[in-house]
């Protein structure tokens, strides 16, 4: 089957305008495994837009084989409003100007609707009972009326992935290493994933997410109504994770084809595309909590400089940066350290040279250990 192309044209904000998210389809609708991957929800995160700009001619020449087996579907700029945020000459792309929502938050929980629609309905067989709640879950989207672009534009995205088996949003960071943001509830079934696209640093968060992600609400669903309904089978069905492939910067087409390739042999390993994946690589870290990831925040307005590149094993109590006052009387007393709260792996800072204001996130170290000023935080936001 040919690839298909669908163009959803957005709820109207303004007379005269129109934004279109656009997707890319293969296989058969309904075929198993069915993947879903997007990009660029915030729009101005391009690495991930950069793989699949490599992956879709990849995926095309499968297709002329006769190679997908499952269903896949991509989405390479899946915010069309925040791609025409260019304000100033820069391009924003993370809050929506109306009303300045993250535009990877407020997705919907289908816990309780779906809740609702299957308690008297489930089974004694977890497939029955998959079917069943992923066609709950399409339904209550499917009767969900937009009232704006913005949800219209959550609205069109989740209903093509909720379904799926397997979602991966991906994200970047400003300067970082690459890094897998997932549930504890999917490792290390989902570890594969993570070894395939080279992270260095695997984050979860237990037992759920407490903010709306995409990734978030696609996965989070299916152990929220397991633990509501123990007495009835229902598999984690859907595996949802966060890519961080590396920094804003990294895109080229040597990051993209590489990226591309890896995402193409985690298809096959899969069964979601025919073929032999060959051995799986070796993972280069383990798992370890969101709560033992330290964060980093400048405690004073000021210009950073870094003393330690992103990718870096750090130990507790290194400076990791420094905020300057450039106008202190006396410049070597304004330098003001901001230093690491754990041991571990330096996956994101920012570029040096940025101007920092207090509260302002200026790194992210993975760590083992659940840190006391972490307790209860996902850390995603800044
Ligand atoms: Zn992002």
């Amino acid at each position: 089957m040919a690839r298909t192309v669908e163009r959803i044209a957005l709820k109207t904000m303004t007379p005269g305008t129109e934004r279109v998210l656009t997707v890319f389809r293969y296989g058969r609708p309904g075929a198993r495994p069915k993947a879903y991957l997007q990009a660029a929800i915030h729009a101005n995160e391009f690495p991930g837009t950069m793989a699949l700009h490599h992956l879709v001619p990849m995926l095309d020449k499968a297709d002329k084989a006769g190679k997908i087996k499952g269903e896949i579907v991509i989405v390479p700029a899946a915010n069309p409003i925040g791609l025409a945020q260019v304000l100033h000459n820069t391009h924003l792309g993370r809050y929506d100007f109306f009303g300045r929502d993250n535009f990877n938050r407020n997705y919907h929980d289908l816990t309780e609707p779906v809740a609702e629609r299957v308690k008297k309905r489930l089974t004694n067989s977890a497939g029955r009972n998959v079917k069943l709640i992923r066609e709950a879950g399409l339904a209550v989207l499917n009767a969900m009326k937009p009232a704006n672009e913005i949800q219209d534009q959550r609205l069109q995205l989740m209903r093509r992935s909720i379904d799926a088996d397997i979602v991966i949003d991906l994200h970047c960071d400003a300067q970082a290493a690459m890094h897998h943001f997932i549930s504890k509830r999917d490792w290390p079934a989902i570890a594969d994933l993570s070894a395939e696209i080279g992270a260095v640093a695997v984050l979860y968060n237990a037992p759920y997410p407490t903010t709306m992600t995409f990734s978030g609400c696609n996965g989070s669903w299916w152990s929220k109504l397991a633990d509501r309904f123990p007495k009835h089978p229902i598999p984690q069905a859907c595996q949802s994770s966060t890519i961080e492939y590396r920094g804003q910067h990294h895109v080229t087409h040597e990051f993209g084809a590489l990226d591309a390739a890896n995402l193409f042999r985690f298809l096959v390993r899969r069964g979601v595309v025919a073929g032999d994946p060959g051995k799986p690589p070796k993972p280069l870290c383990a798992a370890t909590p969101m709560d033992g990831m330290d964060v980093g925040y400048a405690p004073s307005a000021g210009i950073l400089t870094y003393m330690k590149p992103e990718g870096s094993k750090v130990r507790k109590g290194e400076t990791i940066c420094e905020v300057i006052d450039p106008i202190a009387a006396d410049p070597p007393k304004a330098r003001t350290p901001v230093k690491s709260k754990t041991a571990g792996m330096l996956f994101s800072r920012r570029p040096d040279g940025r101007l920092a204001w207090p509260g302002m996130v200026c790194f992210r170290i993975a760590g083992p250990k659940p840190l006391k000023h972490r307790k209860g935080s996902t850390g995603l936001d800044d």
